[in-house]
């Protein structure tokens, strides 16, 4: 019997079989490599991306994200660049948003001209400049939204409408939402993907990627999939499996957190800008009200007076890193890392200034996290 379930509820089940030998609520690890090939239907590899560990983990994301299929990966970007390269060939063009995670900017930049592929970067928060941008060869439209490191909002909507006028493919990177805040399939995307090693995960503590969609756009990522080889192992899906079953909590958590801290640091003199979807003054706000109605995720970021790295080494308890989605909270500088090949001047176009400061929100109590804060501006 078909009937919807709350995503509290699919986190926990959804994909998770169990042990119909030993009878445990838990489902196994089952770490082979080498299966029979008779009489199971379809042949069992790694790989193959077909083994039950990877497909429980596989099912439970495509769930939490709405989807009809789904694929585990080994990182986020063998999760886009597989999908990616799934739908586009020699010849072909793709239109994506300008602001692009860090890694991906530099695969698709690098990657893309080797193998013949057009591509158009496009300011994501005009609607209109993707259709623009469209050409007869226009095979993808990829979108990243909240952006790194400042927050820009995509109208999902919008962008999938325009492409579905022009029977173009729509990939979009949904990992700063997590699938609890946002689920684009709904919005009319056709392909979500994750880097996991972030809020899926959830702890720091693993790599991968997943990519959701119909099974026929799956079927599709697939055959492009086990060539490009970047499947996840039995163990790791295992704990990504385990991770997800918490993600509604923690990410519960990590919202709340950040609209208390955003309201806080704009309330605060010492800090500059503040970077937040959550805010009423974000200039993206009213569409990120309409399209993550979870909430407006666990990351934010804000312009510190003077030099951020002694800011952030008077921080106690909020850690200096270069990934997120933890549930501890986690801080960086852009022009440090994600954006340190850029020239100032691009930086600049993009307010990536030298005295941002990214934060992860965790989920610790909001109040401590506010108070290390505090302490960390008062000897400016
Ligand atoms: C980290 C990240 C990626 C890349 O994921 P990996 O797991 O490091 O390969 C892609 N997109 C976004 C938004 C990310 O934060």
């Amino acid at each position: 019997m078909a009937f919807s379930r709350s995503k509290l509820t699919q986190s926990v089940h959804s994909g998770s079989a169990g042990d119909s030998v030993h009878k445990g609520i838990v489902n196994p690890i089952f770490p082979s490599s080498a299966y029979d090939y008779e009489g199971t239907g379809e042949t069992q590899y790694p790989r193959y991306f077909n083994t039950p560990n990877q497909r429980a983990v596989a099912q439970k994301i495509a769930a939490l994200e709405n989807g009809e299929d789904g694929l585990i990966f080994s990182s986020g970007l063998a999760a886009i660049m597989t999908s990616l390269f799934a739908f586009l060939k020699q010849g072909d063009h793709a239109v994506l948003q300008n602001d692009l995670y860090g890694g991906t900017f530099n695969a698709v930049t690098v990657e893309f001209p080797r193998y013949g592929i057009e591509y158009t970067l496009v300011d994501g928060t005009k609607p209109q400049e993707f259709e623009k941008a469209i050409k007869p060869n226009t095979k993808v439209i990829y979108i990243e939204t909240p952006s790194n490191p400042t927050l820009t909002i995509t109208d999902i909507k919008a962008v999938s409408a325009i492409a579905k006028k022009h029977s173009i493919v729509t990939i979009i990177d949904n990992t700063f939402a997590s699938p609890v805040n946002q689920n684009p399939i709904d919005l009319g995307i056709d392909v979500v993907t994750h880097s996991g090693t972030k809020y899926i995960g959830g702890h720091s503590d693993l790599c991968c990627g997943a990519a959701v969609g119909s099974k026929e756009h799956i079927k599709k990522i697939w055959s492009s999939a086990f060539h490009f080889g970047g499947s996840l192992d039995a163990h790791t899906c295992w704990l990504v499996e385990r991770s997800l079953k918490t993600i509604v909590l923690r990410v519960r958590q990590q919202n709340e957190n950040a609209l208390k801290l955003a309201g806080w640091l704009k309330a605060n003199q010492k800090v500059g800008r503040v970077y937040y979807p959550g805010l009423p003054d974000h200039p993206g706000h009213e569409i990120a009200k309409a399209q993550m109605p979870g909430g407006f995720g666990g990351m934010l970021s804000f312009e510190v007076q003077g030099d951020p790295h002694a800011f952030m080494d008077r921080l106690r308890l909020i850690k200096r890193a270069l990934s997120l989605g933890g549930v501890e909270s986690t801080i960086c500088s852009p022009v440090r890392t994600s954006h340190a090949k850029m020239t100032a001047a691009e930086r600049a176009k993009i307010n990536v200034t030298d005295n941002l400061v990214r934060l992860s929100v965790g989920i610790e109590e909001a109040d401590d996290l506010i108070r290390d804060i505090e302490q960390a501006l008062i000897e400016l």
